[in-house]
């Protein structure tokens, strides 16, 4: 791997995105647990509008999980604003290890170990913020840094040891030839969202397309690494939204350990569950929404009965799928 090309590339082309003009720590962690599983695109506007709000670990600490779910509406994978939220409120406990300061190599040891002890921060987050934020040289390893290495090696199935080994050694590499841990990382993975990309790579305009074993492989580049297997579970369950004199539904917050807990919605059932025949009795079917979730097809019956007291729907925070619901059951 050319690590001076490389780093060249990524300081000529790189997309200019806000969280690149700033090595605060709390900025850069929104961003990376954000960008975990939003579109880049999508990102950009919950990045400023969630730090414009709480633009320091304190001020979310300070607000109500109610406040911050209803700032990541839409963005979906809600236990992602609900672990920020507990990884706030632990950062800020002043009984706690932390004294209202996110981990740094002038408090810790071990920045990314402890890190890594934070709610909802696994390997991956730890190391993109101790090494962006505070220039730690431990390597990345997302999807796009895995499909690089899988192919500047030509290896199918690369196995997450394989990968983490190599990553780590070409990580050492860039910071001996004096590139920053924080470029090197962003490089890596840069390179693999916009160059070597899933389908289609620019192998001609990629600047480490020397050595690179998998260019002129004669099964091509994007036999690696080979796509997972993902299996999909459907389920079908039924929405009850009962809706009140000025079309206001009934709305109830989820619990916290739910599929979007935390959130507001109508009432779910399982299809097959005992009390589906009595619930559906007095309530209208007005449809059906179908909605994907990374390895689950949810096929909801949207059932639409009456109540005496609902709630302006927008005054909660509520998911992209029930929105859809609601719209259903108002006739949108
Ligand atoms: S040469 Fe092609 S396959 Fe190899 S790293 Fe570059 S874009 Fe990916």
């Amino acid at each position: 791997m050319n690590v001076k090309a490389l780093a060249r590339w990524y300081a000529n082309e790189s997309r200019d995105l806000p969280w690149r003009a700033t090595s605060d720590p709390w900025a850069i962690l929104l961003s990376e647990v954000l960008l975990q599983q939003t579109q880049v695109a999508r990102g950009i506007g919950y990045w400023r509008r969630i730090l414009n709000r709480f633009p320091t670990v304190t001020s979310m600490a300070e607000a109500d999980l109610d406040e911050v779910m209803h700032l990541w509406q839409g963005a979906g994978y809600y236990a992602r604003g609900r672990r920020l939220h507990a990884l706030a409120v632990e950062v800020c406990d002043p009984e706690g290890p932390w004294n209202g300061a996110l981990p740094s190599p002038s408090t810790s040891d071990d920045t990314v170990a402890d890190f890594q002890r934070l709610p909802g921060i696994g390997p991956y987050t730890a190391a993109a913020v101790a090494s962006i934020a505070h220039e730690v040289p431990a390597a990345v390893v997302d999807g796009n840094v895995r499909r690089v290495v899988a192919r500047q090696t030509a290896t199918v199935q690369p196995t997450a040891g394989d990968v983490t080994s190599l990553a780590q050694a070409w990580m050492d590499g860039a910071h001996e030839r004096n590139v920053a841990p924080s470029v090197w990382n962003q490089a890596v993975m840069e390179l693999g969202a916009t160059v070597c990309t899933p389908r289609a790579p620019t192998c001609s305009a990629c600047p480490v397309q020397q050595g690179c074993m998998a260019r002129d492989h004669t099964n091509g580049p994007t036999a690696f690494p080979a796509p997972a297997k993902r299996r999909v579970i459907t389920e079908r369950v039924l929405a009850l939204v009962d809706v009140d004199a000025q079309g206001r539904p009934r709305l109830f917050q989820r619990p916290t350990e739910a599929r979007f807990g935390g959130l507001w919605g109508p009432r779910y059932l399982d299809a097959n569950g005992p009390e589906v025949a009595h619930e559906c009795e007095r309530r209208t079917k007005v449809g059906e929404v179908v909605h994907l979730l990374s390895h689950r097809r949810l096929e909801i019956e949207v059932w639409v009965g009456q109540t005496e007291h609902g709630v302006d729907p927008a005054s909660k925070a509520i998911s992209t799928l029930d929105e859809r619901v609601l719209n259903l059951a108002k006739g949108g």
